[in-house]
Formats: C-alpha cells, sequence, structure tokens
C-alpha cells in the first residue's frame, strides 16, 4: 500500500485500500450477516455518512468476535487503529488532556471496521473547534412497554415546540428503539449554553406534560414515559451517527428519515446493513434533500 505520487495526488474516488481480515467472521449471529459484509456497507455508505462523521471526534463500538460477545466502547487512541484514524488531544476535566479519534474518509470508517467497530458515534462538534458545538440532539428514549406511536407523537411534538422557537430539525430512527430528534446549530456558542438550553427545554416539556415525558436519568421515574435524553448535549458526549450500523439483533442501522415519512414507521430499526443500496437512493431522493443542515442559532435567552 505504498504511497505513490498519484495517489498523494487529490483524487475524490479513490478506492478504498483497507485490507480486511476474517471477512467469513459471522458478527451479527442472529441475522447471519459477516464482517466482510459490514465493511462493504461502510464503504457503500461512506459518500452519505462521512458529512456527518467525518472531522469531529468520535466513540466506537468496537465487538472483535462479534456481537454476541463481549464489546467496548472506545474513546481514546490505542494506537492500533490505522493511518486514517487520526487523533485530536482534548482537555479533560482534570486538566489533563487526552486523544480523541476522528476520521475524514472511507479509509478512516473502514479502518475502524477491520479492528472489530461495529458502531460510530459523535461528539456534536467539530474536531477543529471541539469547544463549538453545533448539533443538538434530543434522544428519545421510552420506557419498555410504550408503543412506538408514542415515541413518534412525541418526536413530532417536540419539532413543533422547536419550530415555535424558530429552531427547524430533524428526526433519525436510532436502529433501536427511539428517535433522535436532530437540531443543527452554527457555532458561537459554549458548551454551558448548549447543555443549559437542552436542559431547560427538556423540563419544560416534562413540566408541561408530567404523565407524558420526563427529564430526569431516574429509571423509576420513567415508568410509562418517554425520558428526553437532553444529556447526549454536554461537552464530552457522544450519539450514534447518521448511518451507523448497530451492534443489535439483526444489524439494524441509524437512519436520516423525513418528518413526513416518521407517521408510516413502524418501529425505530427498519433498514439494517443489507439495505446500503436503498438507503443511498432514499439519501439522494427529495425526500431527504438537505437533510441536518440548517445554519440557525440557538434563541437569546
Ligand atoms: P435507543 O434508540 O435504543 O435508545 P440510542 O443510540 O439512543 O438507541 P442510548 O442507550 O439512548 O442508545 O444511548 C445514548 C448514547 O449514549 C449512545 O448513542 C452513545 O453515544 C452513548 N453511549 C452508549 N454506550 C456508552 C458507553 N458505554 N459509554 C459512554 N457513552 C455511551
Ligand atoms: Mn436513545
Ligand atoms: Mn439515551
Amino acid at each position: 500500500d505504498a504511497v505513490t505520487p498519484e495517489k498523494a495526488a487529490p483524487a475524490p474516488a479513490e478506492p478504498a485500500a483497507v485490507a480486511i481480515s476474517s471477512r467469513e467472521r459471522v458478527i451479527f449471529p442472529d441475522s447471519g450477516q459477516t464482517k466482510g459484509e459490514l465493511a462493504d456497507y461502510y464503504a457503500a455508505i461512506a459518500p452519505i455518512m462521512l458529512p456527518f462523521a467525518a472531522r469531529r471526534p468520535i466513540s466506537l463500538v468496537r465487538c472483535p468476535q462479534g456481537r454476541g460477545k463481549k464489546c467496548f466502547f472506545q474513546k481514546h487512541d490505542s494506537g492500533a487503529l490505522g493511518d486514517a484514524v487520526h487523533k485530536v488531544p482534548i482537555r479533560e476535566k482534570d486538566g489533563g488532556s487526552e486523544d480523541y479519534l476522528w476520521i475524514e474518509d472511507v479509509r478512516g470508517l473502514l479502518q475502524c471496521v477491520q479492528m472489530g467497530t461495529i458502531e460510530f458515534h459523535g461528539w456534536a462538534s467539530r474536531s477543529s473547534a471541539v469547544e463549538a458545538p453545533d448539533r443538538m440532539i434530543f434522544d428519545l428514549d421510552p420506557d419498555e412497554g410504550l408503543d412506538f406511536a408514542d415515541v413518534k407523537s412525541a418526536a413530532t411534538h417536540i419539532r413543533d415546540r422547536l419550530a415555535d422557537l424558530g429552531l427547524v430539525s430533524f428526526a433519525m430512527l436510532s436502529g433501536g428503539k427511539g428517535v433522535h430528534v436532530v437540531v443543527p446549530l452554527s457555532t458561537g456558542h459554549d458548551w454551558e449554553v448548549h447543555k443549559d438550553f437542552a436542559r431547560r427545554f427538556a423540563e419544560a416539556l416534562s413540566l408541561a406534560e408530567p404523565d407524558r415525558f420526563v427529564a430526569t436519568m431516574s429509571k423509576a421515574k420513567r415508568k410509562g414515559k418517554i425520558f428526553i435524553d437532553w444529556l447526549r448535549n454536554q461537552r464530552g458526549s457522544t450519539a450514534v451517527l447518521p448511518y451507523s450500523a448497530r451492534a443489535r439483533s439483526g444489524a439494524p442501522v441509524a437512519v436520516p428519515i423525513a418528518w413526513g415519512e416518521l407517521k408510516a414507521m413502524k418501529d425505530a430499526h427498519p433498514y439494517s446493513i443489507d439495505d446500503a443500496k436503498r438507503l443511498i437512493d432514499r439519501a439522494t431522493s427529495r425526500t431527504l434533500a438537505g437533510w441536518g443542515f440548517a445554519e440557525q442559532d440557538l434563541p437569546a435567552v
């Protein structure tokens, strides 16, 4: 894999030259997909995933022996991921600094997959400006036993309350149980302002409809309700990135959807890593044009 002058020159359509070992290893035991199929999914999906995943600190869910076996959540550089997985030092609360990971291309995605990654999670800020959040996420976590219909109506309710404040938002099915409501933001405010807005917004919703929403993490208080997990919005938190695969049964993926499509959705995992072609067709259709992008600031408080 020598770097020839041709390869070093800007070449947008450069093939993904990452060797994937153990391509036949089954990593989704209940649905049968292999490591090779997961790598092919990420290679195919890269053009539509990278606009959301590139150049921001990421955490990885790695399951080297497959999702049935031990998985771990990796935030920091372990040195072994590959030359397309870059590092950015980030100040820690205790005053020290740790190297976090970021990628910018399909090689970065695939080097992570080669090392057993299934899921990609991202910070809400860029690696070049980690103190400047640029997206707010309300992660709707339904209590067990709630219908997906309740999650859908909660998501559109949140969309409408955000719109009341002049904010455009977008829906993403997590690939698990819930919906993430994503609010793209211009940078220009810090994490304190970001977190404070998210907390107050979630608390206001739960105060207005306490039987329906809860804004505190406490499991006991969540019975029969939807937890509006605003804690994705503090410095150092991550959320699953659009088009990431999930280490869950059936190899589902997190998928952006248009608000108009939400009603027809039966659950939060309608697509899997087998659906790269359909996902790409969707992403380039009118339905999803502009998903996740808006120039807007938090309202002044
Ligand atoms: P679901 O719709 O099923 O809730 P989700 O991705 O929203 O799917 P959550 O359990 O709500 O899952 O997780 C929220 C976020 O917490 C994840 O997206 C991830 O970024 C972060 N997270 C998950 N596991 C860990 C971990 N071990 N350490 C730190 N953060 C984690
Ligand atoms: Mn969630
Ligand atoms: Mn959550």
